[in-house]
């Protein structure tokens, strides 16, 4: 086993030593299976939260009504979760009550996909109840159970079931693909945050093409806001389309793609936080200016803060360039300031400079005018050639 699973046996070891039985489940067990990157390490155990809590020293008890615990051991985070089933279904959203359960299959029958329906013991042996390492061989993505009943059930699964496609690249198998057309009217039940979420993993997939496939055939456009009422912006996606690992960067894309849409009508209607906001606005206005000059010092120095491999993406789908990530990463090396922060003057500095002047908007128009020289290399960030300039350049506005 990885070393990050040996580490986190050592909390399965614990948990039998007390007569409980525990085991890696879901997600880590698929990704280390497939040989791919492991995110969370989860674990799924026979023993209720309060025993959890019993027998460790430091547990959160984060959702207990969930029989969920995060256990922390040699610095790391693991989410113990006590053996359940989920209980009715009120609103199709949040499972009314849960209930614990005795045994592990009883618990990997609750899961999504037969891929997720997975369980390790410490010492690797697989629990696979619904064939899930068959289906993982298989490269295919399938329900578990009856596949409409358990889209209706939770209408989560379907954008989940996509965004799968989109990271893994795996085909959804034929019962599970047509129950998830039959009820993809469902996903307007979800919350917005919840949809954002998924979308956002969904278009960072390595496979976002395969993902795109299903995303079309499934229609499920017609319930996502924005695109519902214009369809044809999914058609127009560039058809070597690259993974972007932020949403900031998606939404700068759907909207070089269809600039009717506003930047801030996909923020308010997809519920975004202004920090997206204000990074879509970046990077879109860097594709604008990149567009018109390529690529310069002034415009990589505004990209700070965004995602720079997603920059070079959406210009080599786009435009269809050929920029690598050294080359960006290299003109970001060389800048000499990464903000207005770190010139060596300030506001107080041009005031002390130009005693007379009372303070206002030339202060700030002066630092801009600064930061750019600076950051063109046209003038070097020493306080002695900075205030020499302003001397030279501030007279005649005087
Ligand atoms: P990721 O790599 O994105 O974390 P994951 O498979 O671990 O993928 P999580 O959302 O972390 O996904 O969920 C952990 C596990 O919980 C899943 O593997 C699956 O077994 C189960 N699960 C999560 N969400 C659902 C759901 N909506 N319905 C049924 N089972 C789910
Ligand atoms: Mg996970």
């Amino acid at each position: 086993l990885p070393k990050e699973f040996k580490q986190a046996s050592e909390i399965i070891e614990q948990i039998e030593h007390y007569g409980y039985e525990a085991y890696f489940v879901g997600g880590c067990v698929r990704d280390l299976l497939l040989e791919r990157k492991v995110g969370d390490i989860d674990i799924a155990t026979s023993a209720e939260p309060h025993v959890s809590q019993e027998i460790f020293e430091k547990v959160i008890p984060v959702g207990l009504e969930h029989g969920t615990v995060i256990v922390r051991h040699k610095h790391q985070s693991y989410e113990v979760t006590t053996f359940r089933v989920d209980d009715d279904y009120s609103d199709q959203r949040h499972p009314d009550s849960v209930k614990f359960v005795k045994t592990i299959k009883q618990d990997l029958k609750r899961r999504d996909f037969t891929i997720n329906a997975l369980a390790m013991g410490k010492n690797g042996n697989i629990i696979d109840p619904f064939s899930g390492k068959k289906n993982l061989k298989n490269n295919l993505i399938k329900a578990v159970g009856d596949a409409s009943d358990r889209f209706k059930e939770d209408p989560l699964r379907i954008m989940r079931a996509l965004r799968f496609s989109s990271q893994l690249g795996f085909s959804l198998e034929a019962k599970t693909l047509d129950a998830m057309e039959s009820v993809v009217n469902e996903i307007e039940t979800i919350t917005m945050e919840r949809i954002v979420q998924e979308t956002s993993k969904f278009f960072s997939g390595v496979y976002v093409k395969n993902g795109l496939y299903y995303f079309r055939k499934i229609n499920i456009t017609k319930y996502l806001p924005i695109l519902k009422k214009n369809p044809y912006i999914i058609d127009r996606l560039p058809a070597n389309i690259k993974p972007l690992n932020a949403f900031a960067s998606v939404i700068a894309m759907l909207h070089f793609i269809e600039p009717d849409v506003a930047i801030r009508d996909w923020v308010k209607q997809w519920k975004c936080s202004n920090m997206i906001k204000s990074e879509a606005e970046n990077i879109y206005e860097a594709l604008l200016t990149y567009q018109l000059d390529g690529l310069n010092r002034w415009l990589v120095y505004r990209l700070h803060g965004c995602n720079y491999r997603d920059f070079t993406a959406l210009v080599n789908m786009l435009f269809r360039e050929k920029l690598t990530n050294e080359k960006v990463k290299q003109i970001r090396n060389s800048l000499p300031i990464e903000s207005k922060k770190d010139l060596t003057i300030n506001g107080t500095d041009l005031l002390e400079l130009f005693p007379g002047k009372t303070p206002g908007h030339w202060m700030g128009e002066t630092l801009d005018q600064i930061e750019k020289e600076v950051v063109l290399g046209n003038l070097s960030n020493r306080k002695n050639v900075l205030k020499e300039w302003m001397k030279w350049n501030l007279h005649e506005t005087d």
